[in-house]
């Protein structure tokens, strides 16, 4: 437990100590930095993966995929139902900028946001929720492939799975998850398997 704590608390410092971070992650404070941001060449998104079960969601089922109910973006279970899936690697789907780490709480939980450049110009958005731990911090580059956290439960909500929506409208609200107007949302598996 001592142990568990101590990792907690580096992880905290690593966060709050960085030279370049920020203490707010505001909508606006997040449009600062990205309109501040350096996108080198390294940092380009051209080739996307899936978030869990690297790189092709190996293991794993869309249990409620994109328009199913209303329903803005993904849901990713293990094929083993229930809580098997509780404490799995969560994957940056593609190189980019970690906008938002922190707690949303109501019926998001911990939620991780990246922005993404493609080398068209085109900017798109990854999110992840109901996250158990995030494992990165804010205002940091990632690259495509790294864990960036592990699949939760929104503090035991519901069943443990990944809420996980892309959007080409970066920095808009956290929404509701479930929505007839998709306007700034993109079909998160379509877009991936047409971005491999
Ligand atoms: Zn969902």
């Amino acid at each position: 437990m001592k142990t568990i704590i101590f990792l907690i608390s580096l992880i905290l410092l690593a966060c709050t100590n960085s030279s370049d971070s920020y203490t707010t992650s505001s909508i606006q404070a997040t449009s600062l930095v990205m309109d501040t941001l350096r996108v080198k060449n390294e940092h380009i998104a051209d080739h996307f993966d899936f978030p869990v079960g690297k790189p092709n969601a190996k293991g794993y089922y869309n249990a409620q995929g994109f328009g199913k109910n209303a329903h803005l973006g993904d849901d990713w279970n293990g094929l083993g139902g229930g809580n098997s899936d509780l404490g799995d690697p969560i994957y940056a789907v593609a190189n980019g900028f970690v906008t938002i780490a922190k707690d949303e709480h109501g019926g998001w939980g911990n939620v991780i946001r990246i922005s993404h450049f493609l080398s068209n110009g085109i900017k798109v958005e990854s999110l992840y929720a109901h996250c158990d731990t995030i494992l990165i911090c804010e205002n940091r580059w990632v690259n495509r492939g790294d864990q960036i956290g592990t699949i939760g439960n929104a503090h035991g909500q519901y069943l443990a799975h990944l809420h996980f929506e892309m959007r080409d409208v970066i920095g808009m609200p956290i929404g509701g998850g479930y929505s007839r107007n998709t306007n700034g949302y993109i079909d998160p598996t379509a877009f991936i398997k047409a971005h491999r």
